[in-house]
């Protein structure tokens, strides 16, 4: 019997190995949400400087696996056994080694989140390639937030990938037909790029960017045109109630930008999971006469 023939037949021990590959990933993850952003900085201003015609030195190398993970405060390299998702942070005592700086306390929360989510997903979808799938996008969720929470940026590099990614698993038809999943996308586009530019024109203000536009066309892509109006809505409202509840207690003016990736990858994970239990319970309420 093969590894994955065996995870076949006991589905505990899939929900397991997503848990443990999740928790994992969840590292690298946190990897991910600190350099990405620094990456495309150091390609942007890269290009600016060639533009101006600057002599552009060769920069130091810098990707997702170099260099070695150091703390930030001693430079203290980070060794295998302090890298153990969740569990290193708690022999720690969430303090570094080194210098004993304190550790983020977001780095266990996002590798517990994606080890709870991907297991999640294993334990709804079941063994397939619809667990597959949904932890992929998962994945790619979790880092989209935390990199819109820190930087008001969705990278290209994450969200088109992912647009192509959800039309790749729908042509068999994992979560939608390929149609509605090609129209999830141009309608999810289009949708949001309508509201930017009605914004603009009437209160001449930028409501939200074009990553916005593109992660909803990727969610539009994984699961189809019809769960559009309910990730809208859905991330919309947890939107709307956490930005009052900002500008009551921090009194914060509206003014301040909202990233809305985050709600809008928290609408995505809702249409993901009820999605098609929410839209049937919605229709068959408007049926009743
Ligand atoms: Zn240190």
């Amino acid at each position: 019997m093969s590894f994955l023939q065996l995870l076949e037949a006991i589905p505990p021990a899939f929900y397991v190995v997503c848990l443990i590959v999740g928790l994992l990933v969840g590292s690298f993850l946190n990897v991910v949400i600190h350099r990405l952003p620094k990456i495309m900085e150091r390609g942007w201003q890269q290009q600016c400087a060639e533009l101006r015609g600057e002599a552009v030195d060769e920069p130091e190398k810098y990707n997702l696996v170099f260099p070695h993970s150091a703390c930030p405060h001693c430079n203290h390299r980070i060794r295998a056994w302090e890298n153990i998702p969740i569990l290193s942070y708690m022999l720690l005592r969430g303090k570094c080694k080194g210098c004993g700086a304190r550790i983020s306390p977001r780095y266990p929360i996002i590798e517990a989140v994606s080890g709870a989510l991907s297991c999640y997903a294993a334990v709804h979808f079941g063994f397939g390639w619809g667990a597959v799938g949904a932890i992929a996008l998962i994945w790619a969720l979790l880092a989209l937030t935390a990199i819109d929470i820190d930087t008001q940026l969705l990278p290209d590099d994450i969200t088109l990938p992912l647009l192509w990614l959800g039309l790749l698993f729908n042509t068999y038809h994992t979560y939608t037909s390929l149609s509605s999943a090609v129209m999830g996308a141009v309608f999810g586009y289009l949708s949001l790029w309508s509201v930017y530019w009605l914004f603009k024109l009437i209160r001449n203000k930028e409501g939200m960017g074009y990553g916005d536009f593109k992660l909803l066309a990727a969610l539009g892509a994984w699961l189809g045109w019809q769960m559009l109006p309910l990730i809208i809505l859905s991330s919309s409202v947890v939107g709307a109630v956490v930005g009052i509840t900002m500008m009551v207690t921090c009194k914060k003016g509206s003014e301040v930008p909202i990233p809305f990736g985050p709600y809008l990858a928290g609408g995505g994970l809702i249409a993901l999971f009820w999605g098609q239990t929410i839209t049937q319970s919605y229709l068959q309420i408007a049926a009743v006469p």
